[in-house]
């Protein structure tokens, strides 16, 4: 199965110059949704996981399911003021401007191995940004797992240090 088949291009969205892409073909299908979390499971198979993290909110989708399938537990992380509970912050640039995630404090256990998941690794500031809430928390980064990765925006550099993985690449 080609899973690019099911991520479509939406031109100047959401802005101009920007081409986003867009899983939702993907999530509407159940036979390429199995397909893409068995794609991801077959690579994963001599590690140990103690838990997922997912990135708001497009690292929910598959995030869960990963953690299901692995039967660990998922994690969400956070724009800020949405956990109720004891965060930890981190801020990142943007091409313009900043952002900032949290991750509740009392969600990691020290030494426990972190598998990172998001839909889409572009520049790499969002997923470097929860690696270091990850880190943070005492946990170990072990995996950043992706369904895209654009690789005209190198967003590998700033995750050199840790093990990349993703399903299609532009
Ligand atoms: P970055 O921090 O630049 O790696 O951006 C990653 C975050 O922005 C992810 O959470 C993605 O969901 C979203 N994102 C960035 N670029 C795109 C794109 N071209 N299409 C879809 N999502 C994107």
């Amino acid at each position: 199965m080609d899973l690019q088949n099911y991520v479509r291009d939406i031109k100047d969205f959401p802005k101009e110059g920007v081409t986003y892409k867009d899983i939702t073909p993907l999530l509407l299908s159940p036979e390429a949704t199995n397909f893409a979390l068995q794609q991801f499971v077959v690579k994963l198979k001599d590690m140990r996981i103690d838990k997922v993290v997912g990135i708001e909110s497009r690292g929910f989708f598959f995030g869960t399911l990963l953690a299901k399938e692995l039967n660990v537990g998922f994690i969400p992380v956070r724009k800020p003021g949405k956990l109720p509970a004891e965060t930890h912050t981190e801020s990142y640039d943007l091409e313009y401007g900043k952002d900032t995630l949290e991750i509740h404090a009392d969600a990691i256990k020290k030494g426990e191995q972190i598998l990172l998941h998001d839909d889409v690794l572009a520049t790499g500031g969002t997923a470097k940004a929860t690696c270091n809430l990850i880190e943070r928390c005492g946990g170990e980064v072990v995996y950043c797992n992706f369904l895209v990765k654009l690789l005209f925006l190198n967003g590998g550099e700033k995750l050199n240090n840790y093990n990349v993985h993703s399903l299609i690449e532009y």
